[in-house]
């Protein structure tokens, strides 16, 4: 998978099943999200590397695409209306920009077991690396989660459509912190009840400098 890009690799790192990441996409670099097993949800958080109190904003992002459904072509906006990420690739062709990210407390709420393995703990993991904490969660992006939303309304988190190997090519548009939380969800079936590992590479087209 990382041979195929057309460019050159700076980084290629395998995120067992409920593992965390976070990374500095540098301005013109790639970062390709490999859903190696498939049905994977892929939990995803964008910040201004420089000053991440600028971040992603899923409102204006849905607002600008005038779809809830991102795919290839569509932008991913931060809430000063600036572009961090434009998606220029995509496999899969559905993620989820409304269901947000499981918690320990939203699984008590809704599953009554306490403790659960979650993607807001990972996330507060991987945002500590660059001194951001609680207060830097915002509503967040998820890649390869199904989340169809009915006429009447109604929405629900399902099992997803990726197939082993899709993935989505994410071109940082500004030097952007990329944070992941490779959902550990087992109680509902946004992961197929089956946390697999996904493989995340950086790379360069070859047509920058
Ligand atoms: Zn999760």
């Amino acid at each position: 998978m990382a041979d195929a890009v057309p460019g050159t690799v700076t980084d290629d790192q395998l995120v067992a099943s409920g593992g965390y990441w976070a990374k500095v996409i540098p301005k013109g670099s790639v970062l390709r999200i490999v859903d190696l097993a498939g049905k994977q949800a892929v939990d995803f958080l964008c910040y201004n590397a420089r000053d991440p109190s600028e971040r992603y904003n899923a409102a204006d992002t849905m607002k600008y695409a005038g779809t809830i459904f991102l795919t290839e072509g569509h932008g991913i906006y931060s809430d000063m209306g600036r572009i961090l990420l434009t998606i220029i690739d995509d496999t899969c062709g559905r993620h989820d920009t409304i269901g947000g990210c499981c918690s320990a407390e939203s699984n008590q709420l809704r599953y009554k077991e306490e403790g659960t393995p979650n993607c807001r703990d990972n996330f507060l993991m991987a945002l500590a690396d660059f001194g951001l904490g609680k207060k830097d969660i915002v509503a967040n992006l998820n890649f390869f989660m199904n989340v169809p939303v009915e006429p009447d309304g109604g929405m629900a988190l399902v099992e997803g459509f990726s197939a082993p190997g899709d993935f989505v090519d994410l071109r940082a548009e500004m030097d952007v912190l990329a944070v992941i939380s490779n959902c550990p969800q087992t109680r509902n079936p946004v992961n197929a009840y089956n946390p697999t590992p996904i493989r995340l590479v950086i790379w360069k087209p070859d047509n920058t400098n």
